[in-house]
């Protein structure tokens, strides 16, 4: 009896889409952190993912009786060049199971031993990368951003080398789909017409359903993308979120988040902002976001192409207009979460120019991005009190940090309040409650994410891990006792480069 039943929906295409994955044992798998929420929404029993065999399973050291794990091949470009075959150099794909709302959601495990793609890779995942990922993405999921979950965190008790020797761990991560715009890019760059349309046909069926229903699904399909990953994006950057290798083998086609690298959360306003330590020309900068995501789908637009149009001219102008709609679903979506991120539930002409004077302003005084919102959230902050910023001004930095920040924003103010009250009868209360609902307390901080790993490495103790992860699932609701998660990097903290 496993408790656990998965089925193998990708393994059931034809064989050129993946590989089978041998597993390595590992010498002493333990548990670090089991998402008993997320398993219980999937229907997995927690009781036996905890046990022996399901922690066995979890850190790819043994399978239950029919699972057949598969490394999925894909292609993509990395920094702009193409790399025709990558794949799941160390991940591996357990099968699928349904939630309880009936969406179908897949397992796989990451950083459980070489694969056929895995090149010159160990396959293997030091534990600092797996607790990011951790808790990154359970961080934006209770963001209310798509992305992938982390089902469990386990120490394989092997080590593993990059610079140095550091402890070995496997992540569980939950996806929709881990189909990729490089995904698509492998078929097309091996003319591989019939894997490219049985693929899209996989991909509809799973994600986008509704495109099988019209006259040319391929191209409700690629809409379908674009929409998905416009809306992503426009969230990114509505919190600050910088993912930091934006390569067409990390954008998911489902429009989920995936692959938690580099990716940190920006503190200071700065649009040029980059923390990948490999990203040394800013191509994936905070500000390129919507552009490198927009390069990435204009890929996946010509990968299709064979699909779209039995004339090429053709299939290049349909794929044109479908590209052209991004920018304008991304503006939207974004300008409607910066609305909402200043308690504005009216929309009007003037109010991009509104927001781009506040980001002006947080750039110029280097304001931390999520407290420079959370302050904005105060019912007081609402209220023109014009004595407020003179008084802030002489006292300097000695006053708490919602003063400083609202020193900072004197000028911008003034004319936030005048469109405020344009909104019309909502208290101060309801519209504070409003934007606290929006603008996370709590984000993982570059800072505290390092602290917590090295925490994890140095002591083998995963409180520092547990607390971190407590915190910023909880990210809206202020917690007593909590008040240092929600500030910024003082300046002997600051970390400046992030590491995949
Ligand atoms: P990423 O930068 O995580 O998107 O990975 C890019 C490619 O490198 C993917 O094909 C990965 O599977 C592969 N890769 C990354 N790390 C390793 C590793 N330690 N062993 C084998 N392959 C890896
Ligand atoms: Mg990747
Ligand atoms: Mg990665």
């Amino acid at each position: 009896m496993t408790h656990f039943t998965l089925t193998q929906s990708y393994a059931a295409l034809p064989e050129r889409f993946y590989a089978p994955a041998s597993l390595t044992p590992v010498s002493s798998p333990s548990l670090i952190k089991l998402n008993t929420p997320l398993a219980q929404t999937l229907g997995l029993d927690p009781v036996w993912l905890a046990s022996a065999e399901g922690i066995n399973m979890l850190a790819g050291h043994t399978m239950p009786e029919g699972v057949t794990p598969i490394a999925l091949a894909y292609a993509g470009h990395q920094f702009g060049h193409f790399v025709p075959q990558l794949g799941d150099g160390r991940a591996m794909l357990l099968g699928d199971v349904t939630d309880a709302s009936g969406h179908v959601r897949e397992i796989q495990l990451k950083g459980a031993g070489r694969t056929a793609f895995s090149r010159r890779g160990d396959g293997r995942a030091a534990l600092g990368p797996v607790l990011r990922e951790y808790v990154m993405s359970e961080a934006m999921a209770a963001l209310g951003v798509p992305t992938t979950r982390a089902l469990a965190a386990v120490r394989t008790g092997e080590r593993v080398y990059r610079e140095t020797p550091l402890p070995g761990a496997v992540l569980a991560r939950v996806a929709a789909s881990h189909i990729r715009v490089g995904t698509f890019q492998f078929f097309a760059a091996r003319e591989d017409h019939a894997g490219l349309r049985l693929l899209a046909d996989y991909a509809i069926a799973r994600h986008y359903p509704q495109a099988a229903q019209s006259a040319m699904p391929y191209l409700v399909f690629l809409e379908s993308v674009i929409i998905a990953q416009a809306q992503l994006v426009a969230k990114w950057m509505n919190l600050g979120f910088i993912h930091g290798v934006m390569n067409t083998d990390n954008m998911a086609i489902s429009g989920e988040t995936l692959d938690y690298g580099p990716c940190a959360f920006m503190e200071h306003y700065d649009p040029s902002t980059v923390f990948s330590f490999i990203d040394e020309r800013g191509r994936y900068a905070y500000a390129n976001q919507p552009s490198m995501a927009l390069w990435d789908l204009t890929r996946l637009a010509e990968a299709l192409l064979p699909l779209l149009a039995e004339e090429e001219t053709v299939a290049i102008e349909l794929a044109q207009k479908a590209l052209n709609q991004f920018e304008a679903q991304f503006q939207t979506a974004y300008l409607a979460g910066m609305r909402a991120k200043i308690g504005l539930t009216q929309p009007l002409a003037e109010d991009g120019a509104l927001v781009q004077k506040l980001l002006t302003v947080m750039h110029k005084n280097r304001l931390d991005f999520t407290q420079t919102f959370r302050t904005l959230s105060q019912t007081e902050v609402m209220q023109p009190t014009p004595e407020l910023a003179e008084h802030t001004l002489a006292v300097g930095a000695q006053l708490p940090a919602s003063h400083r920040v609202l020193s900072a924003l004197a000028e911008w103010l003034p004319a936030w309040r005048h469109r405020l009250a344009q909104e019309g009868a909502v208290t101060p209360a309801a519209r504070a409650a409003a934007m606290q609902a929006v603008n996370p307390l709590y984000i993982p901080r570059n800072h505290l994410v390092e602290d917590m790993i090295s925490k994890a490495i140095r002591q083998e103790d995963d409180s520092a891990f547990e607390t971190l992860l407590a915190v910023t699932t909880n990210p809206y609701q202020e917690q007593t006792g909590r008040a240092q998660y929600a500030r910024p990097a003082q300046p002997h903290e600051v970390v400046e480069h992030t590491f995949c």
